[in-house]
C-alpha cells in the first residue's frame, strides 16, 4: 500500500526457496544477504536425557513441523544427531540429541569439544516414568558440564506432563526439583543453578519453555523488548511478540533480568549507537488506538523473538501461533507463481477478525521476522498510523542486527589483522582506518 512500504533496507525476497523447504531447515547458500554469525559463533542448545524421554520427539515437533502423534514411530536416539537450525537470522543454535546411554567416562568422549561452546543444555526427563535414574544421569551430566563450562545454563524439562492431573505435575514438579537441588547441595556445587520447565508436546508448553531458553541465549534482547514497547505504546498494541515462525518459539519475553540488559548495553553496542537507537525511532502517538499485544516471530522457527512487556497469556501466544500456521500454510499452498520465488516475502500480511471483536494483524518484518498484534476491532480504523508504526519499528529491528553485523565483521577484522589495528579491512565491510 503506501510507499515507505518500498523499504530498500530488506533484502532480496525474491531468492528461490529462501522458505525453509518441507518447513525445516536446510543449507541456504543463495541466501546473499545473510548477516548471520559463522557456525562457531552460533550459540548452541544441547538436549540430553534418557533414552525414551522425549528428546527426538521435542525436536522433530518444534523445529520440524512433525504433528506430536507422529512421534509414536520415532525411532530412539542412538548417536548424537547435530541438528543445525542455521537459516534464521534470528534463532542460530544447534540442538544436540544425545543418546540416554551415553558414558561421559568413556575416553572417547570430549566433553571440552561438547560442553565448551554450549550455550544452554536441556534435560529432559520423562515424567510419567519413575525418575529417580533420571535425576542420578542429570546429576552426573550437569556436574560434568559445569566443570568445564561454568556459563552454561541448565534447563530441566520435566516432560510428558498430558498425563498428569494438575496437583500430580506440581507435587512431581517440587519432588524433582528438591532432590536435584539437594544432590547438588550435596556434592558441594549450590553454585549450579537449574530452571524447571513442564512441558508435554501435545499443548503450547514445549514451545513456550523453548522460547524461555533461547530467549536466554540472545543478546539483543533487550534492545528488541524496548523495540516493542515503543511500538505498542504508541500504537495502542496491547501485545506484541517476536516469534520464529516455524517452531513457534518466541525469542523474548519481557522478563529479563537487569544485570542481562546491562551487559548488553555495555558490551554489545556501543553507547552512541544504542543512543540512536532510541532517538531514531519516531512513532506516530496513538493513544487508546486499542492494540492489545503484539508478537515479533521468527518465520522460520515460530519461535517469537520479543513481546511488549504486557504479560503473555498462553491463549494469545497460541492464537499467534496458529495464524502462523494459517499464513504460512495458505501462502505456501496458493502463493507460489508458477511454483517459483518465495511463499513468505514482504508483501505477506493477514488481519483475522475474531468473533469477541478482537483482530490478529500479521506483518512481515523480514524473510525470518513476523510482528504479530493483538487489538480491539473498533481500533484499527487507524490502521495507517500503526502501519507507519511498524514501518519504524522494521528499520529499527534492521538496525540493531546491522549493528551487530558490524561488530562482528570488526572482531574479525581485527582477528585477521593480527592486532595490527593499521592493517585494511579483510572485507572491507568495517574499515579500521578513516
Ligand atoms: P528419545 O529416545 O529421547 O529421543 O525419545 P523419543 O522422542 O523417541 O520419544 C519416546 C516416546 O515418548 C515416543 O513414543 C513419543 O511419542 C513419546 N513422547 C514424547 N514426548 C511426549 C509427550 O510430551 N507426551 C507423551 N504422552 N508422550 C511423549
Amino acid at each position: 500500500m503506501a510507499s515507505y512500504d518500498d523499504d530498500e533496507n530488506f533484502g532480496s525476497y525474491g531468492v528461490v526457496g529462501s522458505f525453509p523447504k518441507d518447513f525445516g531447515y536446510g543449507p541456504d547458500e543463495q541466501d546473499t544477504e545473510d548477516r548471520s554469525p559463522s557456525a562457531e559463533s552460533k550459540p548452541r542448545i544441547l538436549l540430553m536425557g534418557l533414552r525414551r524421554s522425549g528428546k527426538s520427539s521435542i525436536q522433530k515437533v518444534v523445529f520440524h513441523k512433525m504433528s506430536p502423534n507422529e512421534t509414536l514411530f520415532l525411532e530412539s536416539t542412538n548417536k548424537i544427531v547435530k541438528d543445525d537450525i542455521s537459516n534464521s537470522s534470528f534463532v542460530q543454535f544447534q540442538i544436540w540429541d544425545f543418546p540416554g546411554q551415553i558414558d561421559f567416562f568413556d575416553p572417547t568422549f570430549d566433553s571440552e569439544m561438547i560442553f565448551g561452546g554450549c550455550g544452554a543444555l536441556i534435560f529432559v526427563i520423562d515424567a510419567q516414568d519413575d525418575y529417580m535414574e533420571a535425576l542420578a544421569k542429570l546429576h552426573m551430566t550437569v556436574s560434568r558440564a559445569y566443570k568445564v563450562n561454568p556459563n552454561i545454563k541448565f534447563e530441566v524439562f520435566i516432560h510428558k506432563v498430558d498425563g498428569l492431573s494438575d496437583d500430580h505435575k506440581i507435587e512431581t514438579q517440587r519432588d524433582i526439583h528438591q532432590r536435584a537441588n539437594d544432590d547438588l547441595a550435596d556434592a558441594g556445587l549450590e553454585a549450579i543453578h537449574l530452571s524447571f520447565y513442564l512441558t508435554s508436546i501435545y499443548d503450547h508448553s514445549i514451545f513456550e519453555a523453548f522460547s524461555k531458553v533461547v530467549q536466554k541465549l540472545i543478546p539483543q534482547l533487550p534492545t528488541l523488548e524496548n523495540l516493542l514497547n515503543i511500538l505498542i505504546s504508541n500504537s495502542g498494541i496491547e501485545k506484541a511478540f517476536l516469534f520464529d515462525v516455524v517452531s513457534k518459539i518466541y525469542i523474548a519475553t519481557d522478563s529479563s533480568p537487569v544485570d542481562m540488559q546491562s551487559y548488553t548495553l555495555t558490551h554489545m553496542y556501543p553507547p552512541a549507537v544504542l543512543h540512536s537507537h532510541t532517538h531514531m525511532y519516531p512513532p506516530v502517538s496513538l493513544q487508546n488506538s486499542g492494540i492489545e499485544k503484539a508478537f515479533l516471530f521468527d518465520v522460520v522457527s515460530k519461535i517469537y523473538i520479543a513481546t511488549d512487556s504486557s504479560p503473555v497469556d498462553m491463549q494469545s501466544y497460541e492464537l499467534c501461533c496458529d495464524m502462523i500456521d494459517v499464513v504460512i500454510d495458505v501462502s505456501c499452498i496458493y502463493g507460489l507463481k508458477d511454483g517459483e520465488g518465495s511463499c513468505y516475502d514482504k508483501e505477506s500480511s493477514s488481519i483475522i477478525k475474531l468473533n469477541n471483536a478482537t483482530i490478529l494483524y500479521l506483518r512481515e518484518v523480514n524473510r525470518f521476522l513476523a510482528l504479530v498484534c493483538i487489538l480491539r476491532e473498533d481500533n484499527f480504523d487507524r490502521q495507517g498510523i500503526i502501519d507507519y508504526n511498524f514501518h519504524c519499528f522494521r528499520q529499527a529491528i534492521q538496525e540493531v542486527f546491522e549493528v551487530r553485523f558490524k561488530a562482528q565483521n570488526l572482531t574479525s577484522n581485527l582477528q585477521s589483522s593480527s592486532g595490527s589495528l593499521d592493517a585494511p579491512a579483510a572485507n572491507g565491510v568495517v574499515g579500521s582506518k578513516p
